[in-house]
């Protein structure tokens, strides 16, 4: 591999890298450039778009209910939910 290919390699995140970020970016404030590069990413893959919004519905619709019936969604939960989703994205990637 050139030295160009790897430059650019380096500046494209993959999907896994992407999805791995958006998950991260609900839990925490991630940095500017992470910030930058998922939605660079987002505007050209409609997998990881759709990943995105499927979470923040989920993380939504946990919120709703843990205001309404008090009930808290375990970290061992919210994980399974995530590879779930992750899963799903990569299988359905085009
Ligand atoms: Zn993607």
């Amino acid at each position: 591999m050139n030295y160009a290919m790897r430059v650019m390699m380096k500046m494209t995140p993959t999907c896994q890298d992407i999805t791995a970020k958006i998950s991260e970016s609900l839990d925490h404030p991630v940095s500017c450039p992470d910030k930058i590069r998922i939605r660079i990413h987002l505007i050209t893959c409609s997998a990881c778009r759709r990943y995105r919004d499927q979470l923040v519905q989920i993380t939504n619709l946990v919120s709703r209910l843990s205001d309404e019936t008090g009930y808290q969604l375990g970290d061992e939960a919210k994980e399974k939910i995530k590879s779930t989703l992750e899963n799903e994205s990569s299988a359905g990637a085009d």
